[in-house]
């Protein structure tokens, strides 16, 4: 058949990108991407099941998700016009993007950090200026992220940051907030597995230019269900709920996440099992051969190790462990990303490292 030649078809800013593959393959663990994959408490799972049961599937939803906005603005704090609420925090991101980017802009990142930013930056012809993290411990250059932010039009910093583990210091963050202009997005993917006070949800009350991302991906044990929010300005708010896809959250996204953020306390045992899961897994990798680690506040650790990519085939192949491949991926030679799984998956994937690494 002749070539359709699409990239000369597709518009210029868009030709050239792929679909998005995060390489699963089917393990019998699975902690490669982040998931929180402890079975939620039976008396959330009933919620939901009830929140399902009782929402009609023949009627459009409520464009704004207002339900949802209501729990969560009572939950931060804030008020209704202060949240919006996206299919994913990744459909936030790129709204973002298109809103505030676009020709002549830039976003500041701070890599190695969530890839994201960058492709939906670059499909909205936004620029992307880079503010690489420092080795050998991944800090920020605050200086350097400062003169880049001065000609931004918004910055995004991951805290705690996927997927180095850390979280940004609240003085930078202030500083960002004084010294430039630019938007400011905190990506808080994984601040509930941060020590508590970490979250800086409740400065954007006082600081317009703040905005803070949250997901019911990763805590709340829903990464299929696609729910994100933003916390932001009524402004920002206003003009992300003009331009989005009006019906992209669903009636069951939208009933289930109001349960489950109804019921949020009751998670609560689940994230301190991870966050001690987490201390037991880094002091048996710690204490294996060669293997670097980086503190984490997030439910997973970075590892880095020889022959990491050898190291991860042989867990998948040999073992049936999964876990995420960046040993590619620049500043992050020989790196794996281990989500922390329950206790059993931990000392599968211990056990097996063990025998890798010491056979
Ligand atoms: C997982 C993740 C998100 C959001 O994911 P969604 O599933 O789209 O809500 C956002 N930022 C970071 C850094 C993440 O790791």
């Amino acid at each position: 058949m002749p070539s359709l030649h699409t990239n000369t078809r597709v518009r210029p800013a868009l030709a050239g990108f792929e679909p998005y593959d995060p390489a699963f393959s089917v393990c019998e663990v699975n902690l490669s991407a982040n998931e929180n994959t402890h079975p939620l408490p039976e008396s959330v799972q009933n919620a939901m099941l009830d929140a399902m049961r009782s929402t009609p599937l023949n009627r459009y939803p409520d464009p704004l998700a207002n339900n949802l906005r209501d729990e969560l603005a009572a939950w931060h704090g804030v008020q209704r016009g202060n949240v919006m609420v996206g299919n994913g925090g990744d459909e936030i991101l790129f709204n973002l993007l298109f809103c505030f980017g676009g020709p002549g802009r830039s976003l500041v990142v701070c890599p190695p950090c969530f890839e994201e930013y960058k492709i939906f930056a670059k499909m909205c012809e936004t620029d992307v200026v880079e503010v690489w993290r420092r080795e050998p411990d991944f800090s920020i250059d605050a200086d350097a992220l400062l003169e880049a932010a001065r000609g931004a039009a918004i910055v995004m910093i991951t805290s705690p940051n996927n997927p180095t583990g850390d979280l940004i210091s609240p003085a930078l963050v202030q500083r960002l907030l004084d010294q430039t202009d630019a938007l400011i997005l905190l990506d808080e993917a994984y601040i509930e597995f941060a020590k508590k006070g970490s979250s800086l949800v409740s400065w954007v009350a006082d600081n317009p230019r703040l905005m803070v991302l949250r997901t019911m991906s990763k805590a709340f044990g829903l990464a299929g269900l696609r729910c994100g929010y933003l916390v932001a300005n009524k402004e920002i708010v206003d003009v992300l709920a003009a331009i989005r896809q009006i019906y992209s959250e669903d009636v069951v996204a939208q009933a289930v996440a109001t349960a489950a953020v109804r019921r949020r306390s009751e998670l609560e045992p689940t994230l301190a099992s991870i966050v001690g899961e987490r201390k037991r897994l880094c002091e048996a990798l710690g204490e294996l051969p060669d293997v670097v680690l980086w503190p984490s506040e997030a439910n997973f650790v970075l590892a880095r190790m020889p022959h990491a990519g050898d190291v991860r085939a042989r867990l998948r192949d040999e073992y049936s462990v999964l876990v995420r491949d960046f040993s590619y991926a620049k500043g992050l030679g020989d790196c794996l990303r281990i989500t922390v799984g329950t206790p059993n998956e931990n000392d599968r994937l211990i056990s097996a490292l063990r025998d890798i690494l010491q056979g």
